[in-house]
């Protein structure tokens, strides 16, 4: 599966970990999703917010701790400081990096909300964006995740 990235800014967007120790580089970024599946809860105690980039558009610097979170996924931490920053699917050309970590989120705005369905009951999203139950569907989704 190819899908095209569209790119929300085509600037170099850097970014760092919590401690410093990983760094990166996305050459032309999405714009951002929020993703409320059960692997992101996990991982982060709520949903992530992240925006993707094409794999060989991104450049890390620093020794990431690729854990794998499903069969064909990973998600990337700091190996010093554990910080969550990238997810990485095989089957996508695009690799998503949680906004969180970047050093500069001018020119990028959210799309939505997916996985929707996974979220729990305690929490209301009350902004008004698009809600999909899983991915968007094609056309939407233009990008990432
Ligand atoms: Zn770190
Ligand atoms: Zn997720």
């Amino acid at each position: 599966m190819v899908e095209e990235v569209v790119v929300a800014a085509a600037k170099t967007y850097t970014g760092k970990c919590l401690c410093g120790e990983v760094s990166f580089s996305a050459k032309g970024l999405s714009d951002i999703w929020y993703c409320h599946c059960q692997q992101c809860q996990h991982l982060t105690g709520l949903y992530i917010a992240a925006a993707g980039v094409k794999r060989d558009n991104l450049t890390i610097e620093g020794h990431v701790n690729w854990l794998p979170i499903s069969e064909g996924s990973k998600s990337g931490h700091c190996a010093s400081c554990g910080s969550y920053m990238f997810w990485d699917e095989a089957v996508r050309d695009t690799v998503s990096v949680l906004a969180g970590s970047l050093d500069d989120t001018e020119g990028l705005t959210v799309k939505g909300h997916i996985f929707v369905k996974d979220k729990g009951p305690y929490y209301e999203i009350t902004d008004g964006l698009p809600q999909f139950e899983g991915f968007p569907p094609q056309g939407t989704r233009g990008e990432t995740l």
